[in-house]
């Protein structure tokens, strides 16, 4: 949640005129969605968009590293007279994802997760690769479903994906998707454009190891990255046997890993979710800038971005979501609100959210497949109107309100000094005292045993496996 409402603008960009041009990867004529100037249009135009939703991490010199090494590998990729941008946003999801035109963007979460530079430069060619080879996303509403079923762990009913799809467009963004036969390309020139920088593309593989890890723990969104590809293991043996040809082709040794350098420059990035930007605790959620608190329902699975906090129950059958609403005043929120989404108002009343001001309003989108109920408090708080939209289909109205209502009743301002004042977690990077296994030195830096699995994930070993005496490990503090 910040401070601003952005309109996504991207759904009717991605299925522009098809037409016939060399594709620069394979040499061969191909259908292209999009003329060049078009993807470099679309990429100008969606750029901004992502800084504002997700926001850069603040991290100078990671920003340099990014940059720099995008710079260099882009000079040796099939498109290099594009102008690219590589970006961290402020995300603790695992993910790396590009955009046509020439912009790379990694989440903070991914890059606390690889262990050296060549698993960050083996993804960083990955996501080239799909810039270079000119693979054209899936049609952007399909990912945005598959996005709101993926937050509610099944596919949501269209009709209510349609409802979200106007909030979650940035957040698409985040899953886009390509093709498996486009991710195996992209694969490819993964291993070919960090071997030409000079990096051991089999970390890469290694790295896929981690994801697959990551994927198996509990309540982990899976990262679009492997949600295309039904067999990582397939993929992993790939990945490590072209980089063995490539490497045995230009007869390379000394090709780079350089893991120390890579966890000192992480040392200190904050890990998970940013308090700051609000977190969940017990099923509550709690802005700690905002100063304000809401419960969630029971069960209900949620997704935090700096634009809104969306909740989805298991069946899919509803969503809500908390932004903030434009307008001065109640009113004016109301009926910008009615116009935005094409609302029909059935009711609308006065009222007080634990002494705040309110407007709570039934109104209907009508719909071929049928009608959606919305049911939405407008909450005046702190010089903010604060906007809780509960959304189902007209026939589970009645099963959904009191859910929808418990939570926009129980909005309030949020008082409790420990949670204003809770600080983050981040990656701290320490050295092994003594040979041992990796259990054992997680121990000795107080990491607590339901912790331990976590952090062998995040060190990409198990924790059976040796350190030696001097070597860096990641653990997490505050
Ligand atoms: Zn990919």
């Amino acid at each position: 949640m910040k401070k601003y409402i952005l309109a996504g603008v991207l759904a009717g960009n991605m299925l522009l005129l098809s037409s016939c041009a060399t594709n620069p990867v394979t040499g061969k004529r191909d259908v292209m969605f999009m003329s060049e100037s078009q993807e470099i249009a679309m990429g100008q135009e969606t750029d901004p968009q992502i800084v504002a939703q997700f926001g850069l991490y603040e991290d100078p010199a990671l920003q340099r590293f990014i940059n720099e090494k995008g710079q260099q590998m882009a000079a040796v990729s099939h498109r290099d007279h594009l102008k690219y941008e590589f970006k961290i946003v402020d995300s603790p999801v695992i993910n790396a994802f590009a955009v046509p035109g020439g912009y790379v963007y990694f989440t903070r979460g991914i890059m606390a997760h690889f262990n050296n530079e060549a698993q960050f430069a083996g993804v960083l060619g990955h996501e080239i690769g799909h810039i270079t080879a000119r693979h054209s996303a899936q049609q952007q509403s399909k990912s945005i479903l598959a996005q709101v079923g993926l937050i509610a762990g099944m596919v949501i009913s269209p009709q209510i994906a349609e409802m979200g799809e106007m909030a979650s467009q940035g957040l698409g963004l985040l899953f886009l998707k390509f093709g498996r036969d486009d991710e195996r390309e992209s694969d490819r020139l993964g291993v070919e454009y960090s071997t030409k920088i000079g990096y051991d593309a089999k970390e890469m593989a290694d790295f896929f190891t981690t994801l697959q890890r990551k994927q198996g723990e509990n309540g982990q969104a899976i990262p679009n990255f492997m949600s295309t590809h039904p067999d990582p293991g397939d993929r992993y043996t790939t990945v490590k046997q072209l980089a063995s040809e490539w490497q045995q082709k230009q007869n390379l040794t000394n090709l780079q890993v350089n893991r120390n350098s890579y966890l000192k420059m992480i040392d200190g990035m904050v890990y998970g979710e940013d308090p700051k930007q609000g977190f969940v605790e017990n099923q509550v959620f709690y802005h700690p800038v905002l100063k304000f608190q809401f419960p969630i329902p029971t069960a209900w699975a949620h997704l935090n971005s700096p634009q809104q906090v969306q909740m989805a129950p298991q069946d899919g059958k509803a969503m809500m979501m908390l932004t903030l609403a434009p307008g001065k005043t109640l009113e004016e929120a109301g009926q910008q609100l009615l116009k935005q989404y094409q609302l029909q108002l059935v009711e609308s009343k006065q009222v007080t959210v634990n002494g705040l001001p309110a407007l709570a309003m039934i109104a209907d989108q009508k719909q071929e497949q049928g009608v959606i109920r919305v049911l939405s408090y407008l909450i005046q708080y702190g010089g903010n109107i604060y906007n809780i939209l509960g959304v189902t289909s007209a026939a589970d109205f009645n099963s959904y309100a009191p859910i929808f209502s418990s939570t926009m009743q129980n909005f309030k301002q949020l008082t409790d000094q420990e949670k204003l004042n809770r600080k983050p977690d981040r990656v701290r990077i320490k050295t092994v005292p003594q040979a041992t296994t990796l259990a054992q030195a997680l121990r000795s830096f107080k990491v607590q045993d339901s912790k331990l699995e976590e952090l062998a994930v995040l060190n990409g070993m198990l924790l059976t496996d040796r350190v030696e005496k001097g070597m860096l490990i990641k653990v997490v503090e505050q």
